[in-house]
């Protein structure tokens, strides 16, 4: 079994149902055994393609959720857990059969509703900000927390008093445009066969011309 093969019906899953393909429905797809699927998963886990649990079910397949945290994503007629605030905004770019989506959260401090129609030709209109707690080199050590912790707050005064609550420094605030800007184009691709990962001096380059700066970002 060809491991890119994999990857996309995962991914491909994820953009048409909302949620993962089991292991049995990849191998019936692919016509290959459970366990090369487990097996190609692994891999594809070790190149960060995706994110497994210990039992091995897949996670996340950025910006794909498969468990919520903390957003939600309504299109048409599909409904995704939306990832991170970032993952949450890139998935319109990457769903081109939809307009625009709808995606909703709660200020993590105060617990306020935020909703926006996000789409792909500009950012949405809202002052609230977008906070990511794990700075950029430590983003892998348990991804699904960093994702888990970059979260769109009311005001940069929410941010403070979670921060507080949670006995944290808070990380990098910035506004939805921003927001908007980095996640349009940082998974462009992933739906497509021959996915290559950007290298650290491109995604640098990317992160600046998105508004991103300073050690946070290792800019
Ligand atoms: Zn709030
Ligand atoms: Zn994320």
């Amino acid at each position: 079994m060809d491991t890119e093969d994999l990857r996309l019906a995962v991914y491909r899953g994820f953009a048409s149902m909302g949620r993962a393909r089991s292991t049995a429905d990849l191998a019936n797809q692919l016509a290959v055994t459970p366990t090369e699927v487990e097996r190609g998963l692994r891999e594809l886990h070790n190149a960060r393609h995706l994110v497994l649990s210990d039992a091995g079910e897949i996670v996340m397949a950025h910006p794909f959720s498969a468990t919520p945290l903390g957003f939600s994503v309504m299109g048409r007629s599909t409904l995704w857990w939306g990832g991170c605030s970032w993952d949450s905004f890139a998935l319109p770019h990457l769903l081109p059969a939809e307009a625009d989506v709808l995606i909703a959260t709660r200020c993590p401090a105060c617990a306020r509703p935020h909703a926006w129609n996000v789409g792909t030709t500009g950012p949405p209109p809202g002052d609230q900000v977008a906070h990511f707690l794990t700075p950029a080199a430590r983003m892998w050590d348990d991804v699904v927390h960093t994702c888990r912790n970059q979260r769109i707050f009311c005001s940069s005064d929410c941010v403070d008093e979670w921060a507080a609550r949670q006995g944290v420094e808070p990380g990098y605030v910035t506004d939805l445009g921003t927001l908007w800007r980095f996640a349009s184009r940082w998974y462009e691709g992933r739906l497509d066969r021959g996915y290559v990962r950007r290298d650290p001096l491109t995604a640098a380059e990317y992160m600046r011309s998105s508004g991103l700066s300073g050690p946070f970002w290792g800019l």
